[in-house]
């Protein structure tokens, strides 16, 4: 089919259906969405809280747990040993499909009994805090996050050693206040940066070292501001930026400056071709995709490693295929419309499952086939009563269309839908999401006030650890850890004056959005490719109001490497 506009059925701005997205709804045996991509995104991310912890009590084992869910949730929760052991059958709870009722209405009912995970955490060492997350050791508050040590306070960091506050680390070693940093080493406040040692308030460095304010630097060392200095002229300059809390908050903003004049490419990509969308590696073929590697002819994607011919998925990982709006998957086929499916194929409107094949509307089944609202069938039979199901939804105008929005789990605040579409209260609640009221932490508790902080490291003592502070945005209260200090006095760097939460808002601020405008490269050199203006157009993520200097590929590529 051709290329249509359609007005989305939730925000009525128009979208576009492209003829390649109906072929592979045709291919997937599904309709066209009703809804734009963001809002379908939004959907899909409202069934992820990744953050947002609270304390309370296992339903099973009754002891005192960390949890996704508050005390008073209407789920039963269980903790994660509980969850997975024989204690209890997903199947126990079966329900027999009723044709006379709505199929959303049958699937809340086996939600709202079946046990839910209270975190999702597995083989975690002394990281009770964690959530997302697998393989990590002696990490403290790390989201989304795999195979790390000694880590605290992050989202996306894998396999790294020694990170405090990072966003997108991977493979790095003692770093702070690093985003989308990768194989470096004791970097600190650095964006973009890979393969570098030591460097301070840099952007987008390869292969360098000793740098600080320096931007696209290739094989370079000891520079500030990409100019060569003595090892004594470095030093002071370090120890200037380092002398105290003040110093650091207005080097932040030296480099915020810095980096709006610089020279960037139009999207963060690496061995991609004919792919739109932001921070990707060796992607091919596809439009709108986000933090996303080696993915093949995928669109509407983000958060993915390893995908292939799929639309409309979230934390996508261990190369899935062929799937359609899925919001957590490991390694499976042909799944539409669920969340946390791992390793199955064919399972539709299903929520935290495994090991499963041929199955609508379960929940928690670890191994099973043919399976309807957690009951097993025969083949024939299953296939009988998915048609009878299919045929229903048609007729109520949900077939092919995401869970409703009252049935995610968690209130839109919580979740991950939050960060990338930070809507109000009364919006959340027009496009029919909950809202979670009840807040984590505590206010006005604090022991040492706002101003009484201490501007440099150097006199801080373990007193510090028994203080209750105050995160001097948000006013919640937080404390520090032991780890965490002993990094600090390691790396000399000040007490942070925010709670995690801000500290990671402030973070998320400093990337890109995962939208794109059309817009034309801005050089005017000449080079290989033109001579005057480049004509050059691309979709990139990087507003028509901004400040910096946007390349396309061919004229980044000549003057920056
Ligand atoms: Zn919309
Ligand atoms: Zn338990
Ligand atoms: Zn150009
Ligand atoms: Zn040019």
């Amino acid at each position: 089919m051709e290329q249509e506009t359609k007005q989305c059925l939730t925000c009525k701005n128009n979208f576009e259906i492209r003829s390649e997205d109906f072929a592979f709804y045709e291919q997937a045996k599904t309709v066209p969405p009703l809804d734009c991509p963001d809002c379908r995104m939004m959907r899909r991310l409202v069934f992820r809280n990744e953050r947002t912890l609270y304390k309370r009590q296992c339903d099973l084992c009754k002891k005192d747990i960390i949890s996704l869910y508050t005390k008073d949730s209407k789920y039963t929760v269980y903790c994660s040993d509980c969850w997975w052991s024989d204690n209890w059958d997903p199947k126990g709870f079966a329900q027999d499909y009723n044709p006379n009722k709505k199929f959303f209405e049958q699937y809340e009912e086996l939600q709202r009994k079946v046990p839910r995970l209270a975190l999702m955490a597995i083989n975690s060492v002394r990281s009770e805090y964690t959530n997302g997350a697998a393989d990590n050791k002696d990490c403290y508050l790390i989201f989304a996050s795999d195979a790390n040590q000694d880590c605290s306070y992050g989202r996306l960091m894998q396999r790294s050693k020694g990170c405090v506050d990072c966003a997108f680390i991977y493979d790095s070693e003692s770093c702070y206040e690093c985003i989308d940093t990768h194989e470096c080493f004791k970097c600190l406040y650095c964006e973009q940066c890979q393969s570098s040692t030591d460097l301070i308030f840099c952007y987008n460095m390869r292969n360098s070292n000793n740098c600080i304010f320096c931007t696209n630097g290739r094989n370079i060392s000891n520079s500030i501001l990409n100019v060569k200095y003595t090892k004594e002229e470095f030093e002071k300059k370090k120890e200037e930026i380092f002398s105290n809390y003040e110093s650091i908050e207005q080097a932040k903003k030296e480099f915020a400056e810095l980096k709006s004049k610089t020279i960037v490419k139009y999207a963060s990509q690496a061995k991609c071709h004919n792919v739109t969308g932001d921070y990707l590696f060796n992607c091919y073929d596809g439009v709108r995709v986000f933090d996303t590697s080696d993915a093949k002819n995928c669109s509407y994607m983000a958060d993915a490693d390893g995908p292939i011919d799929s639309m409309d998925c979230n934390n996508y990982y261990y190369k899935p295929e062929l799937c359609y709006n899925m919001m957590g998957v490991l390694q499976s086929s042909k799944c539409k419309n669920g969340a946390f499916v791992f390793y199955s194929n064919e399972v539709e409107y299903s929520e935290n499952c495994h090991n499963l094949s041929s199955a609508v509307g379960c929940n928690a089944i670890r191994k099973g086939e043919y399976m309807i609202l957690n009951k097993e069938y025969s083949k024939e039979e299953f296939y009988k009563i998915k048609a009878q199901i299919d045929e229903q939804m048609k007729k109520d105008g949900t077939y092919g269309q995401f869970f409703p929005s009252k049935l995610a789990p968690f209130g839109f605040n919580e979740s991950l839908a939050y960060d990338y579409y930070p809507i109000t209260e009364k919006e959340a609640e027009k496009r029919g999401f909950k809202w979670q009221n009840q807040v984590t932490g505590t206010y006005g508790k604090e022991t040492l006030k706002e101003g009484d902080l201490p501007k440099t490291i150097s006199g801080v003592t373990e007193d510090i650890l028994k203080e209750i502070l105050v995160c001097t945005e948000c006013k919640k209260n937080f404390r520090i850890t032991k780890a965490e200090l002993d990094f600090y006095k390691r790396m000399n760097i000040p007490l942070p004056h925010k709670d995690f939460e801000c500290r990671h808002q402030d973070r998320m601020k400093k990337r890109n959005p995962r939208k794109l405008w059309h817009r034309q490269c801005m050089c005017e050199k000449n080079h290989v490719n033109h001579t005057g203006k480049c004509s050059n157009e691309f979709e990139t993520s990087y507003a028509p109001d901004r400040k910096e200097i946007v390349y396309c590929e061919q004229c980044y590529q000549q003057e920056v490497s």
